[in-house]
């Protein structure tokens, strides 16, 4: 299970990500102020696979916290404020891996902290999940030793829904995570990937609809 240090001061915001990186099943440890999050990594830092770093901070900013990281080699996403591109510049240049920039969408959240642990080296390549293996890295899917295959989208489309298992997502936001262009409120394509996924994988019942706004997988 992977470890990551929340470090941010806003007690709402810190809740928020500490609850869905939880439900998505990773092990988090959180720090409220500068002080705190450098005791915790002068304290075990090395056993934290990922920080997620807010910039603004009492105590110490994100920036001196930095010093305290970097020399573990952990990877480190920052927390902006929005439109503070000075901020996100910086942080690049200093050694930060990926930035997110407040308010942000919980599916943005997942799949920023999945990509920088994979390109760390540190994500797994087999997820196990309602019954499925799925190995990231050959892109296949199996049910017990029995293959299930998927086309290229219904395959980026489940990956989508396990990151964001029990988490309602949008139309717009499937589209664009999948498609990569802006939605222009055609929902049909959506619609018919996920039709043709949940009979390949017999999840009628575990992919739900949700009248008007999207879908959710259930596992
Ligand atoms: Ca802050």
């Amino acid at each position: 299970m992977y470890r990551i240090l929340v470090v941010e001061d806003e007690r709402a915001i810190n809740d928020l990500i500490v609850m869905n990186l939880t439900e998505a099943g990773y092990e988090c440890e959180r720090a409220l102020d500068g002080i705190e999050a450098a005791d915790r990594l002068e304290a075990g830092g090395e056993s934290f696979d990922l920080v997620l770093l807010d910039i603004m901070l009492p105590g110490a900013d994100g920036y001196e916290l930095l010093d305290y990281i970097k020399p573990l080699g952990i990877p480190v996403i920052f927390i902006t404020a929005r439109g503070s591109m000075a901020d996100k510049v910086r942080g690049l240049r200093l050694g930060a891996d990926d930035y997110l920039v407040k308010p942000f969408e919980i599916v943005e959240l997942l799949a920023r902290v999945e990509a920088v642990l994979r390109r760390a080296g540190k994500a797994q390549n087999e997820i196990e999940a309602g019954g499925l293996t799925i190995d990231t890295r050959s892109r296949t899917v199996s049910r017990g030793n029995r293959p299930i295959p998927l086309t290229a989208k219904e395959f980026d489309l489940l990956l989508l829904f396990i990151q964001n298992r029990n988490i309602a997502l949008f139309r717009e936001t499937i589209y664009e995570h999948i498609w990569g262009g802006e939605y222009m409120g055609d929902s049909r394509t959506v619609d018919l990937h996920v039709q043709r996924l949940r009979k390949k994988l017999h999840w009628e019942d575990k992919i739900k609809t949700i009248y008007k706004v999207g879908y959710r997988l259930e596992i």
